[in-house]
């Protein structure tokens, strides 16, 4: 029996960069049923809606979906289908692996950083009192009558909100994933030393988790230093996981020391169903151009394979995908040494030179 997958191409660039994601995975040999689902703005027409109930009663059915990237339209009144893919499904942990791959220019070698991302809370919970409202001013007027510092009564607010359960949620998920993956150290990062209840209370839920996984090194980094640690020595870093809004900002350092976004696979995990996708955008000014790289979507599959335990066909695929980009040759614009060079070969041919490497037997 094969896996059944939801598909999602997408929209802008999305379907021609899953149409290649999907040929590979097919290319592995490992049997994969897709359930294609629409979702996004070319959709948005046609069913009132950019993320039709069929669409998410797929992904709920077969747990597992593998999405395009979607535009989010500004000044419709629809909300981002990204974030309400999120939290319909409960994805509390968004994974980020960022390697260097050989024939990547980036300034960095070596870097080999899993980001683990905590989804649901934090400064992003949504919880926010404009200035000048009358709940902003109920809300300050009670927190000022709690203590000597004052909050200004013009002042906006956003709520930071951060609570063990969802702690240890995320960080049991990132020490079980160094677990699974034979990953060497898990820091936890936080400002705990200025938040002592928000970010020093994840810190002491980080503690207590990194107790039950003793083959496993725990560190605890200050999300300044990791700033610093990671444009310095990133070579040092392994499996890090933190609060939603410094996730969101240093998973984009990661992917910038490895070579941007073309090459930054990604997934929102939970309990009960798992979406891999690229972190990039829809990139619509190249849609339908065969033009954009779709590494970071080959290497969400790769995940994908990952999660569905296929282990070998998933080393396979990342190696072919390695030895494609090493050569050099059958690559796409941006991996080229300059982004006008005419050997640059389209998104589909890429994907080809990928399945070509697989077809070859010679990864095993
Ligand atoms: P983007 O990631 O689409 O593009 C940013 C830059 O990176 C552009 O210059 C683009 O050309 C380039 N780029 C992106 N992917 C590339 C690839 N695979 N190969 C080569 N170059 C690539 O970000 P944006 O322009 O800010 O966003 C476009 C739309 O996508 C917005 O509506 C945004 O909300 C949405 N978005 C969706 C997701 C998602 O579906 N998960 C994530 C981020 C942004």
């Amino acid at each position: 029996m094969g896996h059944r997958v939801t598909l999602i191409p997408g929209d802008g660039t999305g379907p021609e960069l899953t149409d290649a994601a999907r040929r590979v995975l097919e290319a592995t040999g490992v049997e994969l049923e897709w359930d294609v689902r629409q979702a996004g703005v070319d959709v948005m027409e046609e069913a009132g809606t950019p993320l039709p109930d069929e669409t998410l009663d797929s992904i709920k059915r077969n747990r597992v979906a593998l999405k395009g990237p979607i535009t989010t339209p500004i000044g419709t009144g629809f909300r981002s289908v990204n974030v309400a893919l999120r939290h319909e499904l409960e994805l509390y942990a968004c994974l980020r692996p960022c390697k260097t791959y050989k024939g990547v220019r980036t300034r960095y070698e070596h870097v080999d950083i899993v980001v683990v991302r905590e989804n649901t809370e934090d400064l992003y919970a949504g919880i926010e009192y404009e200035a000048g409202s009358d709940a902003a001013g109920d809300v300050i007027r009670t927190l000022n009558a709690l203590q000597p510092k004052q909050i200004a009564p013009s002042s906006g607010l956003s709520i930071k909100p951060i609570s063990p359960e969802a702690s240890e949620r995320i960080v049991r998920f990132a020490f079980e994933y160094a677990r699974a993956n034979g990953r060497r150290q898990v820091a936890g990062v936080t400002k705990a030393n200025i938040m002592k209840f928000t970010d020093g209370l994840f810190l002491s839920v980080f503690r207590e988790v990194a107790t039950d996984y003793p083959e496993i090194a725990s560190r605890e980094v200050l999300v300044d230093a990791l700033c610093m640690g990671l444009v310095q020595r990133p070579e040092e870093f392994d499996v890090l996981v933190l609060p939603n809004l410094y996730g969101d900002i240093v998973s984009d350092i990661t992917a910038g020391l490895v070579g941007g976004l073309g090459v930054a696979p990604g997934a929102n995990i939970g309990e009960h169903a798992a979406v891999f996708e690229a972190t990039h955008g829809s990139a619509p000014r190249y849609k339908g151009l065969n033009k954009v790289n779709p590494t970071a979507m080959i290497l969400s599959g790769k995940l994908m394979l990952d999660h569905l335990g296929e282990r070998t066909a998933a080393q396979r695929l990342e190696r072919a995908v390695a030895a494609v980009i090493a050569e050099g040759d059958r690559v796409t614009y941006d991996f080229k040494p300059t982004r006008d060079d005419p050997t640059a070969v389209g998104t589909s041919e890429y994907a080809d030179a990928i399945i070509a490497k697989l077809a070859d037997g010679e990864f095993g």
